[in-house]
């Protein structure tokens, strides 16, 4: 009844803990692939203007 399924990035058999990955290093690269190609990463604002610097000096 179980389907066996393959790995999606190197057709080898999933392991159980991992679900539908191989391994952790397979599942990491889907997840960063997915991130890089349609999510912009947030992280940290490049340039935040500062009101209280403006006129200091
Ligand atoms: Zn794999």
């Amino acid at each position: 009844m179980t389907k066996r399924r393959n790995c999606p990035l190197c057709k080898k058999p999933v392991a159980q803990e991992f679900q539908s990955f191989c391994s952790r290093g397979c599942r990491d690269k889907d997840l960063l692939k997915w991130f890089g190609e349609d999510y912009s990463v947030p992280g940290e604002p490049a340039m935040i203007p500062d009101p209280e610097a403006d006129g200091l000096d």
